[in-house]
C-alpha cells in the first residue's frame, strides 16, 4: 500500500464527462489499496472567466478580492468530484486550501506556502477516505485566502506529497507528459520519459507551462516522487527525478519559449563607472525584476545598455527610468514588449561548447535576427522578435530533434 498525491489540471476535469474520468482513475487507485490525496484545478478556463468577471466590474480590484473570487472556481471542482465519488460509491471528502492547514505568506496573487499542517488530512485518510483539496489555494496569518499564482495547483500537490511523505506525486495533464518543445504547438515533438529537477525547472521557468515552476523546485528540495501523465490517455508519462539514466548521452532536454517579455533599452549614457549600478539599484528598490542585460561597448564615451523584465514590469521599469533621467543620464528611452525568449536547456550542453552555436546555426539557417543572447551551465537564452517566435522554436527543435538533430 502506498500513499499517491495525485493533480488533475483545468482541462482534465473541464466538463461531467472529464469528473467522472477522474473519479474514475482516483478510485481505480484507491481500490488497489493505496491512500490517495487529489488536488483539483478549476474546471477548464474558469479561472479566466472569473478574471474577466472581475474586469467588468472594476478593472484594477484588489488582489486580496481577487483571490477571494479566484479559488471558488477550485471549490466548485473538489465539492463536484467529491460527489461522483460519492455516486460510486466510495468514502470521499473535499477540503479547501485552508481546511488542508496550506499556510502562506500574505502575498496576494503569488503566495508562497510556508508550511501545510495537514492534521486533518491524515485524520481522514485514518478514516479510510480519499481526500480531495483545492488547489492553487491557502490562508495567510490574517485568516485570508490567498493564490499561489497561475499554475499554483501543481504546487499545491507537491507540497502536500511533501509533508505527507507521498510515496508518488502524479500530476495528471492533457498532454502525455514532458515534450523536447510544446507538442501544441511544434511539429515532431518527442516525450521524454524522464527529466531531472534541474533541466525540469530551467523549462518550466523559461515558459514550459506544463509544471508550475515552484512545484519542481519544491519536488527537487523535498525529493518528491514526481511524475507527469495524461488523464485522457493512460499511457505511461515523464518521470521527473534528481538524476536520469540517459543524463550523459543527450546535450539538449527541450526547447521552450516564454512571450511575458519586455525589453527597456537606455541609449545614450555616459560611459562612466558607477553606471550599472545606479539603474539596477533603483529597479531593485521597485521590485522590478531584471532578467537579460546588455551594455554595449562604450563610444564617444558614450554607452546603451539593454534589459528584460517581464511585462507586468514593464510600465513600471520605465517609470522609474524617466524620472531618474537625469541622475543616471542617459538621452533616449525604448520599450518594447513585442518580443519572445526562446531558450534551449540540457544539462549535457555544459561540457559541449557547440550547442549554443548550433542554436544560432538555426536562426540563422531561418533568417531569424537575435536580439540579446544569454547563456548559463545548462541553458542559453536568445531574444528574438514576437512574429519569429515560433519559427525560431521550430527551426530550433529541428535542428536539434528533427531527423538529422543531434541533441
Ligand atoms: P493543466 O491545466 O493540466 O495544469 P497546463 O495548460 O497548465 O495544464 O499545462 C499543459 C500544457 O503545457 C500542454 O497542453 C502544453 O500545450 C503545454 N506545454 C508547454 N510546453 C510543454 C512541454 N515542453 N511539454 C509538454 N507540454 C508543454
Ligand atoms: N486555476 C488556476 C489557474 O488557472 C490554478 C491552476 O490551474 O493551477 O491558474
Ligand atoms: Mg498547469
Amino acid at each position: 500500500m502506498a500513499l499517491i498525491v495525485q493533480k488533475f489540471g483545468g482541462s482534465s476535469v473541464a466538463d461531467r464527462d472529464r469528473v467522472m474520468n477522474v473519479a474514475r482513475i482516483i478510485t481505480d487507485t484507491y481500490k488497489q489499496g493505496n491512500d490517495v490525496v487529489v488536488v483539483l484545478s478549476a474546471q477548464g478556463d474558469t479561472t479566466d472567466d472569473l478574471i474577466e468577471k472581475a474586469k467588468e466590474i472594476n478593472p484594477n480590484p484588489s488582489k486580496r478580492e481577487m483571490d477571494m473570487l479566484l479559488t471558488t472556481g477550485e471549490q466548485i471542482s473538489v465539492a463536484l468530484c467529491a460527489m461522483a465519488i460519492e455516486g460510486m460509491g466510495y468514502p470521499v471528502i473535499s477540503l479547501t486550501g485552508w481546511q488542508a492547514g496550506v499556510a502562506t505568506d500574505s502575498n496576494y496573487s503569488a503566495a508562497r506556502i510556508k508550511r501545510v499542517r495537514a492534521d486533518r488530512i491524515r485524520k481522514e485518510l485514518d478514516k479510510k477516505k480519499i481526500v480531495l483539496v483545492t488547489g492553487f489555494q491557502g490562508l495567510n496569518k490574517y485568516d485570508d485566502i490567498t493564490t499561489l499564482g497561475r499554475g499554483g495547483s501543481d504546487t499545491s500537490a507537491v507540497a502536500l506529497a511533501a509533508v505527507l511523505h507521498a510515496d508518488l506525486c502524479q500530476i495528471y495533464t492533457d498532454v502525455d507528459g514532458v515534450y523536447t518543445a510544446d507538442p501544441r504547438k511544434v511539429k515532431g515533438a518527442k516525450k521524454l520519459d524522464e527529466i531531472t529537477f534541474d533541466e525540469m525547472l530551467e523549462l518550466a521557468s523559461l515558459g514550459a507551462q506544463v509544471l508550475h515552476n515552484r512545484s519542481v523546485e519544491m519536488a527537487k528540495r523535498y525529493n518528491v516522487n514526481m511524475e507527469v501523465l495524461s488523464s485522457f490517455s493512460g499511457k505511461p508519462g515523464t518521470k521527473v527525478k534528481e538524476v536520469v539514466k540517459t543524463m550523459e548521452k543527450t546535450h539538449v532536454s527541450g526547447v521552450a519559449k516564454d512571450t511575458n517579455v519586455a525589453r527597456v533599452a537606455l541609449v545614450g549614457l555616459t560611459d562612466k563607472p558607477g553606471m550599472a549600478f545606479k539603474i539596477f539599484s533603483l529597479l531593485a528598490k521597485e521590485k522590478v525584476n531584471v532578467d537579460i542585460i546588455l551594455q554595449s561597448i562604450g563610444r564617444d564615451e558614450s554607452k546603451d545598455i539593454s534589459f528584460t523584465v517581464s511585462q507586468d514590469d514593464m510600465a513600471r521599469a520605465e517609470e522609474v527610468m524617466r524620472a531618474n533621467q537625469e541622475l543616471i543620464g542617459f538621452d533616449s528611452i525604448e520599450v518594447s514588449d513585442k518580443i519572445a525568449k526562446i531558450s534551449i536547456v540540457g544539462a549535457g550542453m555544459a561540457n559541449n561548447s557547440g550547442v549554443a552555436c548550433k542554436m544560432f546555426e538555426a536562426l540563422f539557417s531561418a533568417g531569424i535576427n537575435i536580439n540579446m543572447i544569454s547563456t548559463s551551465e545548462i541553458k542559453v537564452s536568445v531574444l528574438v522578435d514576437e512574429r519569429d517566435a515560433e519559427n525560431a522554436v521550430q527551426a530550433i527543435h529541428d535542428r536539434f530533434f528533427g531527423e538529422f538533430g543531434e541533441a
